[in-house]
């Protein structure tokens, strides 16, 4: 069987941006935090209150989880889901799950984007945006209290 990987070199713990933010060496507007899993806002969000949901130990794509860890990352997604559109008040939303560099994975290890979606936007192509620290740590703080109901 072909294993699907990165054609450009494999980082390893200590650069992985995720470990980073998940070892706190790295900042993130994190909205929820397990013994397992995290999830934090993307830096180049598709809309405001786009979620990536990882697990903590690194891996660079599903292949490198236990299956019954793959089925808890989802239920964590999916909860994380809930939080991010009502707090969004989004009208729905997109589970996105790359893996491998020919997939558009920008970062190698496991994550789930999260990303709500408004009625508005149905059918449009949506490029990645800037938002301010401010409107950053403003969408979080809102996520976190959803996830906290
Ligand atoms: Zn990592």
């Amino acid at each position: 069987m072909k294993r699907i990987a990165f054609s450009s070199p494999t980082v390893g713990r200590d650069e992985c941006i995720f470990c980073r933010i998940i070892s706190r060496k790295a900042p993130a507007n994190i909205v929820y935090e397990d013994d397992k899993y995290v999830a934090f806002l993307d830096t180049f969000p598709f809309s405001r209150g786009h979620t990536l949901v990882c697990p903590k130990e690194h891996g660079e794509t599903i292949w490198d989880m236990k299956e019954a860890d793959i089925a808890e990352l989802f239920k964590v997604a999916s909860k994380v889901s809930k939080a991010v559109v009502s707090a969004m008040g989004a009208d729905g939303f997109r589970f996105v799950q790359n893996n491998g560099e020919a997939a558009n994975q920008v970062v190698a290890h496991v994550h789930v984007h999260v990303i709500p979606v408004k009625m508005e936007d149905k059918g449009r192509f949506v490029e990645r945006k800037r938002f301010t620290p401010e409107e950053m740590s403003a969408a979080a703080k809102t996520i976190r209290s959803e996830m906290s109901e």
